[in-house]
């Protein structure tokens, strides 16, 4: 039985709420069908945060949802759920799962490949990830239904896994990588029990789909703390196969300054609200991989440039199996990567060449964080803000100084 908690005690604020959540839950419940918003948007109002989204779950099937709304579609293979479209506004709409993760078909490594059986509500609880996650909000009489203690939770500002951490990490490898980015950006601590199997199943989501994982790390990356996230990785010993591109950067002194840098600056670039390129991000993620291959080409014999495309194929490659990097984002990487030794050719038409680059400023960006994490000289990333700034007098008298 749900623990019902009241306005009074709860203190939602009903204005944080999304009109159109509330117009939803209605509908529903006037058709006779349970209805509430859920999830993270419940966990984001308990905590004063307006949700950037809102999911509802109910007991009325995909079919029966569909046909109360006028622009609603089922969609979804895992999971089936019904997307309402208001506007520009998506409303996602959940019927309530069964427990029975037991009976669902699995992999070899015991994970959940499908789950479509329906349920009751203190069933569809048992299925949510933890336990903040797991509360249900009913706008129409502002009561919040909590399953799991959530509430206390909330308020002792702990994440803590629903049921049995091992078995629940098992059924869905991905929520170890939830609970550290809701840790960073909640910054909540991980109780010990949700925190303890993870070094030990990290290499689970070795096993998850590439989409899947991408997805679920483009979250962490772009949540505007992905700092946090990766020293919460740390802090808890967890960066190790959790994240299996952070590995190799992140044991190399250079490399993990320059991405500390770099997810600094994307982090307040995200506050800031500018937008972030998920291939400038994954460039510097990656970045001290290619550098390696590309000495290890050159040393091989290979010629500065060959050689640096060669280290790019191989990094991309590797990347692609494990991340599923789309095409366009690979592009993105390989012509900021490709960009970099262009930037030291400083006479002639070269420099005037590369200003018309279609991602000079992408590039340039990119050799200021190399810069400033310290592998190459400051003096070079210098030289290009004051070419970039010049007029032409200017610039013919940048490129006439010898550096
Ligand atoms: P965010 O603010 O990042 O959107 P969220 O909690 O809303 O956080 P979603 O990925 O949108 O996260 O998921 C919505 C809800 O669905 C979660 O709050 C949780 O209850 C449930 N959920 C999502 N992913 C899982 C999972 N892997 N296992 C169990 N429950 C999950
Ligand atoms: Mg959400």
């Amino acid at each position: 039985e749900p623990t019902v908690l009241s306005q009074k005690q709860h203190g939602i604020d009903l204005q944080l709420v999304s009109p159109n959540a509330i117009r939803v839950t209605q509908t529903l419940q006037e058709a006779g069908f349970k209805a509430f918003i859920v999830g993270g948007a419940v966990r984001d109002l308990l905590l004063s945060v307006k949700p950037k989204d809102f999911d509802v779950a109910t007991n009325a099937t995909p079919e029966e949802i569909k046909q109360l709304f006028r622009r609603a579609f089922i969609i979804g293979r895992r999971f089936q759920i019904v997307h309402v479209m208001f506007g520009q506004e998506l409303i996602e709409v959940t019927t309530f799962r069964g427990s029975s993760a037991d009976a669902a078909p699995k992999d070899e490594h015991g994970r959940v490949l499908r789950d479509n059986t329906f349920g009751e509500q203190h069933e569809d609880a048992v299925r949510r990830d933890f336990t903040i996650n797991a509360m249900y909000y009913d706008p129409a009489t502002q009561t919040v239904l909590d399953y799991h203690g959530g509430i206390a939770d909330i308020r002792a500002k702990t994440l803590r896994i629903i049921g049995a951490p091992e078995a629940r990490y098992r059924e869905d490898p991905v929520r170890m990588l939830r609970v550290v980015r809701f840790a960073a950006k909640l910054k909540f601590s991980i109780d010990a029990a949700t925190s303890a199997p993870i070094p030990v199943m990290a290499p689970l989501i070795n096993n998850v789909p590439a989409a899947r994982v991408f997805d679920e790390m483009l979250k962490l990356l772009m949540s505007g703390h992905a700092l946090a996230c990766l020293q919460q990785l740390r802090k808890e010993g967890l960066h190790h196969g959790l994240l299996p591109l952070l590995d190799v950067v992140l044991e190399q002194p250079l490399g993990e300054k320059f991405v500390t840098l770099a997810l600094a600056n994307t982090d307040a670039r995200i506050k800031q609200g500018k937008p972030v390129s998920p291939g400038f991000l994954f460039a510097s993620m990656l970045w001290h991989q290619v550098l390696e291959k590309w000495r290890a080409y050159q040393a091989a014999g290979e010629y500065p440039i060959p050689a640096l495309h060669l280290a790019a194929d191989d990094v991309l490659n590797a990347q692609t199996e494990k991340l599923a990097l789309q095409r366009k984002i690979a592009s993105d990487m390989r012509d900021i990567w490709a960009m970099q030794p262009r930037f030291e050719r400083r006479t002639g038409k070269a420099p005037y060449k590369l200003l018309e680059h279609l991602r000079l400023r992408a590039g340039y960006d990119f050799l200021l964080l190399r810069c400033a994490s310290g592998e190459i000289d400051a003096e070079l990333g210098d030289w290009w803000t004051a070419f970039m700034e010049a007029d032409s007098s200017g610039r013919e008298a940048l490129l006439a100084r010898k550096p």
